[in-house]
This record gives C-alpha cells, sequence and structure tokens, in this order.
C-alpha cells in the first residue's frame, strides 16, 4: 500500500496544479525520524524553489513532479511506499508532513499547500535529472503499466519462471504497479490458485490474466483505490476510496467468499499475506501436468 490505483488517484487528485510556482518548500523537523530522500532535504527544498510544476507523472507505484528550473528540468520523485500520502487539504497529524510545498497558481491569491504526509515514514523524496529519473522509473527498474499491460507482455517475462504467480506478479520488473492487496484480487477474478507455478500456466491463461489486471485497475482507479481497516490511505481531498467494497478475498480470512461462500484461506508467500479462495481459484489443478 499504496498501489497503482492509489498513487494514480494521488495523481489526478493534484494535476490542477501544474502550471503552479513553487513559493516555497521545505522539510519540516518533526519529532519524528526524517524519511530518505536524495540530496539531503535543506539542498531538495533549496533547488526547488521557484521552480514551475510543469507535469505530475506516475511511475508504477511512484510519482515524478516534473519541475523547470533555471538549470533545467527536474524531477522530484516520490515514493509513498506504506503509509505515505499527497494532500492538498490538512494532514491527518502535523508530526508526520514530511514535505511542504505551496504552490502558487496564476490568478490566485494566496499559494496552495501540496503535503507529502508519511505516517510510518518509509516512504522516499529523491530529486533527479533526466538520467536519474530513467534510473528510478524507467525500464530497467520497472515493466509494463498495470494499466496497459498485456499477455505478451505477462508471458515474455514470466513464461519460464519458476515462481508461484502470486510472487510473480508483485515484481516490478514484470508489470509496475500490483502490490499484495491487487494481486490477490486479480487472481481471484481470473480463478488461478496464488500458488500456481507461473511455467505451467498455459498460453492463453497470460492473455486472460492481463486483460483482467487492466480492468481491474481500471475500476479500482475509478473507485480511488482501496482504504481498508487499520490502513491509512485517502486520496488528496483526504476522501476514503471505495474499491475495497469491491474487494473479494483480501483481507478475509475465514469469511465466506463472495462468490461462492467457500471460506477464504490466508497463507505466507514470500513473508507476505495471500487471501484466495480454494473453489473459486482452482486452476492450477487443472493445468496440472
Ligand atoms: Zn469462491
Amino acid at each position: 500500500m499504496p498501489e497503482l490505483p492509489e498513487v494514480e488517484t494521488m495523481r489526478r487528485g493534484i494535476l490542477h496544479l501544474v502550471g503552479s510556482r513553487i513559493a516555497d518548500a521545505e522539510f519540516p523537523r518533526g519529532p519524528k525520524r526524517p524519511i530518505s530522500t536524495t540530496p539531503a532535504p535543506a539542498r531538495i527544498a533549496a533547488t526547488i524553489r521557484g521552480g514551475q510544476l510543469t507535469a505530475v507523472e506516475r511511475y508504477g507505484k511512484r510519482l515524478a513532479l516534473e519541475i523547470e528550473l533555471p538549470a533545467g528540468q527536474r524531477w522530484l520523485v516520490i515514493e509513498p511506499r506504506m503509509t505515505g500520502l499527497m494532500l492538498v487539504t490538512p494532514p491527518p497529524t502535523v508530526d508526520h508532513a514530511r514535505l511542504v510545498m505551496r504552490l502558487q497558481r496564476a490568478g490566485k491569491r494566496s499559494p496552495q499547500p501540496l503535503v507529502f504526509w508519511d505516517q510510518r515514514g518509509l516512504g522516499t523524496v529523491r530529486l533527479v535529472n533526466a538520467g536519474g529519473l530513467d534510473r528510478a522509473c524507467g525500464p530497467s527498474v520497472l515493466g509494463p503499466d498495470g494499466l496497459v499491460v498485456t499477455g505478451d507482455d505477462l508471458q515474455r517475462s514470466l513464461a519460464d519462471s519458476r515462481r508461484a504467480i502470486k510472487v510473480a506478479l508483485l515484481d516490478q520488473h514484470a508489470v509496475a504497479g500490483i502490490g499484495n492487496i491487487y494481486a490477490a484480487e486479480i487472481l481471484h477474478r481470473v480463478g488461478i490458485d496464488p500458488r500456481t507455478v507461473c511455467r505451467r500456466l498455459p498460453r492463453r491463461v497470460w492473455e486472460q490474466l492481463a486483460r483482467v489486471t487492466r480492468t481491474l485497475l481500471t475500476e479500482a482507479v475509478r473507485l480511488e483505490g482501496s482504504s481498508i481497516g487499520d490502513e491509512l490511505y485517502q486520496t488528496p481531498t483526504s476522501r476514503l476510496g471505495q474499491f475495497q467494497r469491491r474487494h473479494r478475498v483480501y483481507g478475509r480470512a475465514g469469511k465466506p467468499c463472495r462468490t461462492c461462500e467457500t471460506p477464504i484461506r490466508r497463507i505466507i508467500q514470500a513473508q507476505r499475506s495471500t487471501f484466495f479462495c480454494p473453489q473459486c481459484q482452482s486452476l492450477s489443478a487443472r493445468v496440472g501436468t
């Protein structure tokens, strides 16, 4: 958390600020351990002050704010990781506001705040040039985006893999943007057992998997992501996401499957929880050799 739909919601929620001038930027020195930044916080703040925000892009689960500076274009690459949020409304707590910018839009009287807030503080902020953007978000680190990934893309990167399909879907080189929540929901929708070894999946399944990935993530973006129980995710204007209402397996161990009423199982794969319905997700048995 946040995954592609949540980060895309952040992007859309701050897009109206494109064209603004960065009137001020600071990394407040609160009581919390500072987040990781490159270069040092004061250096980033001093560099971007006075710059103009010219675009907001998303790369997988990262945001890149394009800033026009006298020295040329730079990008502020923000990775929310576990609990990072971009907010234009007052943050839930002052102590966890990690980067506070004030953006002056043409024709507006006073600057508007844009805050990167992060409770656990595992998020990162990097200021990079074009080469740095490529190293942080380019094809050497991120595969095709989950909103546009194709069956051929998945097949090319995963068809020979000996990993379980659930673990492989979290590999950002294979497909960018999927995390623990959406991997579980995608596999339930396609009916694949999350333990299925990639190389045992037949060709037609990659096509289906890519199609479901695109439609499910698109639907989740439309509903502004998933806000679940003890997680803290909210949109830039402090609304909760709504896609959690459509979750069929994630976080539902022991509860009846919303499709067939079989109790949902929770297992651990690569140190992370996997939720699935043993009845609906029986594809591995059918493709077994
Ligand atoms: Zn089921």
